[in-house]
């Protein structure tokens, strides 16, 4: 796995160290009150268990899949929904957890949707935001690292269904993109 790797682009030592970071700014920005982390799989799966540990606090979690056709696949920028059941979110104050800001049609739809389901706020975290020209407006609320276009895996990122499991985020090497 890690020989299909061409560089590291962030390392575990400094994602650890930005979540400290992220964990007490996220802690400090919310009143007391109840809070629903919600994350979309697979994704920010890693992300959201190491970030989730740092902070203190009461919370409950909910996990959502969701399919974004990406890669070309299908230009229509629609984002489904696949779980058969929508968590209750109505009147909760939510913390909407990705691993990447890309296109940002992800981020978007999910946002909107939990708005319409009644969620009285939400608010964005992602591990990783691209340096680009989104397809709709939207930034998160939290950062972990701002990044070139460039395709990444590791630290629960995918390609193909591989490589989440590195604990860093790296550049595939060519060769290992069949
Ligand atoms: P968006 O809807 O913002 O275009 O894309 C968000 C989703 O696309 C992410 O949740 C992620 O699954 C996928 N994605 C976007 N960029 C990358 C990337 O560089 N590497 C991987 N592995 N997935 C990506
Ligand atoms: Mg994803």
């Amino acid at each position: 796995m890690k020989n299909d790797i061409e560089r590291i682009l962030v390392d575990e030592e400094i994602i650890e160290r930005r979540l400290d970071t992220m964990a007490k700014e996220i802690e400090r920005d919310f009143p007391a009150g109840p809070i629903v982390v919600v994350i979309l799989l697979k994704g920010a799966l890693v992300f959201a268990a190491d970030l989730l540990r740092r902070i203190p606090r009461e919370l409950s979690i909910e996990c959502l899949n969701v399919a974004s056709y990406h890669g070309g696949l299908e230009s229509s920028g629609k984002v489904d929904f696949l779980d058969r059941h929508f968590p209750e979110v109505k009147g909760k104050h939510i913390i909407l957890l990705d691993d990447i800001l890309d296109t940002g049609r992800t981020l978007a739809a999910v946002a909107q949707r939990l708005r319409e389901e009644g969620a009285s706020a939400v608010h964005t975290g992602v591990l990783l935001a691209k340096d680009k020209k989104r397809a709709e407006e939207v930034e998160a609320d939290y950062v972990g690292f701002a990044i070139g276009d460039e395709f990444v895996v590791g630290y629960g990122l995918d390609y193909k269904g591989k490589y989440r499991n590195l604990p860093y985020v790296g550049i595939l090497k060519l060769s290992a993109a069949t």
